[in-house]
């Protein structure tokens, strides 16, 4: 098995925060239970890795009030990476980040299952939508105001309400 560059824990490094030790357990489950892209067509794209992408950032999570989000499967779904070798459309990068590991997709969700479902990295690339989502992806936390922090937090929280 070939090692993968781990861009979430790198992120959060950068932000003072490193991943739980329940990790690797929570990422396990969740793979069991969605074990392909949701972004790609069933049966393609067989050759490429896989990552358990964060639809909250995990480091935001933690900095702005909901730490539980790192290892809640809600906020979990998982896309396609490039590995060295191998086509992929790294879905991982191109639909979880809009092209940039410091940045992230909120709507990722919607936009691995319908906006861009099973369309390639060439495609991706070149459509007015992510171009436009881009352009107006998550600023970097360091980077964020007090009004983008309560914005993102009521998200969070709105999405995935606290449990109990
Ligand atoms: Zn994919």
């Amino acid at each position: 098995m070939s090692v993968k560059t781990d861009h979430g824990a790198i992120e959060a490094a950068r932000h003072g925060h490193e991943r739980s030790p329940e990790w690797p357990r929570v990422e396990k489950e969740h793979l069991l239970k969605q074990p392909h892209c949701v972004a790609c067509k069933p049966g393609t794209n067989t050759g490429a890795g896989l990552q358990v992408h964060h639809i909250f950032p995990f480091h935001y999570c933690i900095a702005l009030g909901r730490p539980d989000l790192e290892l809640d499967d809600r906020n979990l779904i998982t896309l396609c990476e490039t590995e060295a070798g191998k086509p992929a459309q790294n879905h991982h990068l191109l639909i979880g980040h809009l092209d940039d590991f410091k940045s992230s997709n909120l709507r990722v969700s919607h936009d691995a299952t319908e906006t861009f479902f099973g369309m390639s990295e060439a495609d991706i690339k070149t459509d007015h939508r992510w171009l436009l989502e881009k352009v107006s992806r998550l600023k970097p936390l360091d980077q964020m105001t007090d009004q983008d922090k309560a914005d993102f937090k009521q998200a969070m929280d709105a999405a995935f309400p606290k449990a109990g």
